[in-house]
């Protein structure tokens, strides 16, 4: 039996999402479609607010619902302590760890197998920012994996100029996790046991 249009299409727009096979994409669709229709609403009311309101750090490329964003525009910031990451959820779970300096979103990391350079990143937006203001450390907090661990070596070559002391965060974290799955303490530590690369 072939389903609904209006069916099909729902389950085709839930596998667009990362991580979410045709299974589980078929499970969301009925679930919405018998629950309370409250809940419906609310998903997509909340969708549209989230992305109606937020936007992207036009300083460090983080997102939050102002530009520049909480972290930019907050004054007891350390702005001689800048955490380089990959992902804007990486800034929430920093921050929750709590790192007091600022950051720099790359908004990904450079991955062959991907097609993605370092021209992809927000290196050029990283240069403009370190021509005006040089802190006394940058710490390359991208992901402790292949590709991140390959992104802070080629960002150290890129950065090693300034004259910053660059520092690379502690292995503490186990081996085929990211840094949005760790805890905050594990955070904190590999903040504190950070190396100096340059
Ligand atoms: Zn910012």
């Amino acid at each position: 039996m072939s389903r609904p249009k209006s069916v099909e299409r729902l389950i085709e727009n839930f596998a667009r999402l990362p991580g979410v096979g045709p299974k589980t994409s078929e499970r969301l669709t009925y679930f919405l479609l018998r629950s309370d229709p409250n809940v419906a609403r609310s998903l997509v009311e909340a969708i549209e607010t989230a992305r109606a309101s937020t936007r992207v750090c036009s300083q460090c490329f983080n997102l939050d619902e102002s530009d520049p964003c909480t972290v930019c525009s907050d004054a007891s910031r350390d702005r001689g302590l800048m955490l380089v990451v990959e992902d804007p959820r990486d800034v929430s779970a920093f921050e929750e760890s709590g790192f007091r300096g600022i950051y720099h979103v790359l908004q990904g990391r450079v991955s062959s197998l991907e097609g993605i350079g370092l021209g992809d990143l927000t290196l050029s937006a990283l240069h403009r920012r370190l021509a005006a203001e040089v802190p006394r450390e940058i710490v390359l907090a991208t992901n402790p994996d292949l590709e991140g661990e390959g992104t802070a070596q080629l960002l150290l070559e890129q950065l090693a100029s300034y004259g910053a002391s660059i520092t690379r965060i502690a292995r503490g974290i186990p081996a085929g996790a990211t840094i949005t799955q760790v805890s905050k303490s594990i955070l904190a530590d590999a903040i504190d046991g950070r190396r100096p690369l340059a």
